[in-house]
Parts: C-alpha cells; structure tokens; sequence
C-alpha cells in the first residue's frame, strides 16, 4: 500500500522523516485508523499530527453530563494513547 500526499506545517522543528501515511488528529477517529492501519501492515510509517495533550473520549461526556461519571476521567495523556509503532508530532496543521 502507498499512501502519499503532503500537508502545510508550520513546525516547531524541523521534520525529517518520511511517511506512508500522515494522520492529522489524534482523536478517536485518528487513533482507530492509525491502530488498524499498522494491524494490517505493520510496516506501514504513520505519523499522528495533534497539538494537543490529553485525548479527550467523547462519549463519555454524555455520562458526566448526567453526573454519573468523573470528567477527569474522559481525559488520557495523548503519548498514552498513540499506537505502538506510531510517531505522534505534537503540532498543529494549518
Ligand atoms: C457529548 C458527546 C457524546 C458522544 N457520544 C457518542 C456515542 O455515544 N457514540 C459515538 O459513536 N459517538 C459519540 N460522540 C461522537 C464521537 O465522540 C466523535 O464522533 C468522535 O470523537 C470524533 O472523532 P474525531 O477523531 O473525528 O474527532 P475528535 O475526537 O474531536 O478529535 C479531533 C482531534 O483533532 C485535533 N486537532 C484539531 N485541530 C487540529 C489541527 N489543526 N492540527 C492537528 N490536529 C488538530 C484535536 O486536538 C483532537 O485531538 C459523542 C460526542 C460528544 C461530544
């Protein structure tokens, strides 16, 4: 598989690594396609592009919502949550 297309950065270092695959957001959605991507070809060089440090699960927000959940606990650290194998570049695509 070969999956190649560029994205504008505005790095706060320069990056010099080459990738298959380039995912813009850690969210759920990033981190579900960049974790089934690497089961399915574990060679496959992924990076994750999210500026953000804490991955946020969503749908637990209903729950805290409703007072039966701690919304600390919605909240995991995002190098935690990273697929083994992945790169997370903690920036922003602009
Ligand atoms: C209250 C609530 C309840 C929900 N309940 C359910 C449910 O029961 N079932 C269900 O299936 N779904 C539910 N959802 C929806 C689900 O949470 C979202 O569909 C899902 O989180 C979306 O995933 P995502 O990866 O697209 O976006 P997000 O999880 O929002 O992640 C986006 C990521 O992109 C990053 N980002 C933003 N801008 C940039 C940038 N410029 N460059 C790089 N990275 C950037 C952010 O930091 C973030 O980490 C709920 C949502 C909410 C708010």
């Amino acid at each position: 598989m070969a999956i190649t297309f560029s994205v504008e950065l505005t790095p706060k270092r320069p990056i010099s690594k080459h990738y298959n695959v380039v995912m813009i957001g850690a969210g759920t959605g990033g981190i579900m396609i960049a974790a089934q991507l690497k089961n399915k070809k574990n060679d496959l060089r992924i990076a994750i592009i999210d500026p953000a440090e804490t991955h946020y699960y969503q749908p637990a927000w209903t729950l805290v919502g409703a007072g039966i959940f701690d919304y600390e606990k919605t909240g995991r650290p995002m190098k935690s949550i990273i697929p083994a194998g992945c790169d997370w570049i903690q920036d922003a695509v602009t």
